[in-house]
């Protein structure tokens, strides 16, 4: 039919009009299904665990073993280092590494703290980790924040030189003793974090998770994977739990109340996906700090956007990797340093795409890997940076609340 009507076309305009009125009168949502139609796998698609495609791409490769500067791990969680064959085998992966310092982040106060503390100087290695206590944030009620308080201070002048890290089970999971949920700003809570700015200890906490685990766990979600490998990680029944955004003003005014502490966001706040936001926060508050653990593949997507946000806000980030394996940080260290081009991520269920470098100027690593935290964290060490470029002024810039960094 279409032929003679081809054929017809070349004797004249009224056979054209006759093709068009046929074309047109052809159903557009037809059309559209029958495309759809011919796009569908003619065999059995593989699932979203199965498709692993090796790319074809040729590019420029730089791999990057060992961090350009040392560097200080805010967010460390080596196994416990009371024990010498631990302490042993974390150094030598913070040798080939170029960690200059580990902060212990794992929970330890009391005598679970000083046993750690008294271990690493025995073995001539206390100049390779400081150490920051927990907070007992359970069933807080009345006189609590005077406890916890106390504790502090005697934590402290035991040698931890923070707090933290505070699990996002503050404002998610903890209650108080009256059964309900103990939300970030309770006032009891107040005296503990004043108490922090008067010892001038900063307070590296976490709150909540990426704001996807708080969205219906479906199709579109970005973290559908990890959401159906770890079902316990979704927090989107409003019932149990407050939203992403209610969570974090709850955070914020309790930040707001406490302008003489010095407060760092594990995770850059779940922000990482949203520079804009956090950049905003910065702005709000000039006490507050923001750790780059286990957002890597949030930066590694948007290479230049996060380059002029490091920048930007170059005094404010801290290098932090959260769960320790040693084979893991070079991919920080990769999209730091570098300017390649789609390169794997460690952890195929937080994303699914690839990354790319930053290549942040000498500067601005030089601050994030180890001059922010030696401005900020009283009392560390300074063999490990000792005739590092830019070691003149590290550690000596001044801090409204660093108080004890002064002595
Ligand atoms: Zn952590």
């Amino acid at each position: 039919m279409m032929a003679n009507m081809m054929r017809g076309s070349r004797r004249g305009v009224a056979p054209l009009a006759a093709v068009a009125a046929v074309l047109l009168s052809v159903p557009a949502d037809a059309d559209a299904q029958n495309r759809r139609r011919n796009r569908e796998p003619t065999v059995p698609p593989p699932s979203i665990t199965e498709y692993k495609p090796r790319s074809t791409l040729k590019v420029p490769e730089h791999p990057v073993p060992r961090a350009k500067y040392p560097v200080v791990d805010v967010h460390g969680h080596p196994p416990l280092l009371n024990d010498t064959a631990n302490v042993r085998r974390v150094v030598e992966a913070m040798d080939r590494l170029n960690i200059g310092v580990m902060v212990q982040a794992r929970g330890s106060q009391g005598e679970r703290l000083t046993s750690q503390i008294e271990t690493v100087r025995s073995m001539g290695l206390g100049h390779r980790f400081v150490f920051f206590t927990t907070l007992n944030l359970r069933e807080v009620g009345p006189g609590s924040g005077a406890e916890i308080a106390a504790q502090l201070e005697r934590d402290v002048a035991a040698g931890a030189v923070g707090i933290g890290e505070i699990s996002k089970g503050f404002g998610l999971f903890y209650t108080k003793t009256d059964g309900t949920r103990l939300a970030l700003d309770d006032p009891e809570l107040d005296m503990v974090w004043k108490t922090a700015g008067r010892l001038g200890v900063p307070v590296f906490i976490h709150t909540g998770d990426p704001a996807e685990f708080f969205q219906p766990h479906d199709y579109n979600n970005e973290r559908w994977l990890e959401m159906a490998i770890f079902p316990n990680r979704q927090l989107n029944d409003r019932s149990r739990f407050p939203t992403f955004d209610e969570l974090m003003a709850e955070r914020d005014r309790m930040i707001a109340r406490h302008p003489e502490t010095t407060w760092i966001l594990a995770h850059m706040s779940w922000y990482a996906n949203d520079l804009a936001r956090l950049g905003a926060l910065f702005d709000r508050f000039p006490n507050v700090y923001a750790e780059v653990g286990a957002i890597l593949y949030d930066l590694g997507r948007q290479p230049r956007t996060a380059r002029k946000f490091f920048e930007r806000y170059a005094d404010r980030i801290l290098f932090g990797k959260d769960s320790f394996q040693p084979d893991e940080y070079p991919y920080y260290w990769r999209v730091f340093e570098t300017e390649d081009e789609y390169f794997d991520y460690y952890r195929d269920y937080h994303a699914f795409w690839k990354l790319y470098g930053m290549r942040l100027p000498d500067e601005v690593l030089r601050k994030v890997y180890f001059e922010n935290a030696r401005r900020i964290i009283p009392n560390m060490p300074r063999a490990p940076f000792r005739g590092v470029t830019g070691d003149a002024q590290a550690g000596n810039g001044p801090h409204p609340t660093a108080s004890m960094a002064r002595k």
